[in-house]
């Protein structure tokens, strides 16, 4: 997680939300990856996604089977899919994300029905995390928008009543597991029989 906040930094060096992630194979850093969906032009280039890619192409697979994603921000809907995509052994995230988290803070992504579910963790070095976040907004002056970012157009203020403190609370830096989503229930044979 120090080397994720480490990308994180990296991202907020260059005016992008700062979150980093790395990708762990075997004990060591397979890929690297941070924010970068403002000067990519690019959406989806969340700072999970961008090591997850990464890892592909070193590991030559589609599939990261055995890997460990380690992210400083409660991943969104897309980069659970995307974990799930690259069978991801665990997801371990540090700060929740009130406007975008899709582990437990917007939503529980859906992964009851999915056939790979990957292990998640949160709160690893939670405090660190969600500092580097409101160290970014106070000093670019920005303002959170509908589960992104973007800068404030009122003056370069931060919107009153849209307080960074309620989006990025301070945490416990307690360690929390995410319980398992049920097991995969297999459909039950329904047989219409002829009375
Ligand atoms: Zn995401």
């Amino acid at each position: 997680m120090r080397q994720a906040l480490t990308q994180a930094k990296r991202a907020g060096d260059r005016g992008e939300v700062p979150v980093g992630a790395v990708v762990v194979s075997g004990g060591k850093v397979l890929s690297r990856g941070y924010n970068r969906p403002v000067g990519q032009n690019d959406p989806t280039a969340h700072a999970e996604v961008v090591a997850i890619r990464k890892a592909g192409r070193r590991r030559g697979n589609y599939r990261l089977v055995g890997c460990d994603l380690y992210v400083t921000l409660e991943p969104c809907a897309m980069c659970l899919g995307a974990a799930v995509q690259a069978r991801l052994r665990r997801v371990v995230f540090g700060a929740l994300d009130p406007k975008s988290g899709a582990v437990r803070s917007v939503m529980r992504f859906p992964f009851r029905k999915m056939n790979h579910r990957p292990e998640l963790k949160g709160g690893l070095l939670a405090e660190e995390c969600s500092r580097a976040l409101k160290g970014f907004f106070v000093s670019q002056r920005v303002a959170p928008c509908n589960g992104h970012f973007r800068r404030s157009r009122r003056g370069g203020r931060v919107v009153e009543g849209d307080g960074l403190e309620n989006r990025y609370p301070e945490q416990s830096g307690s360690w929390v597991r995410i319980p398992p989503s049920p097991p995969v229930q297999s459909p039950g044979v329904k047989r219409h029989q002829r009375t």
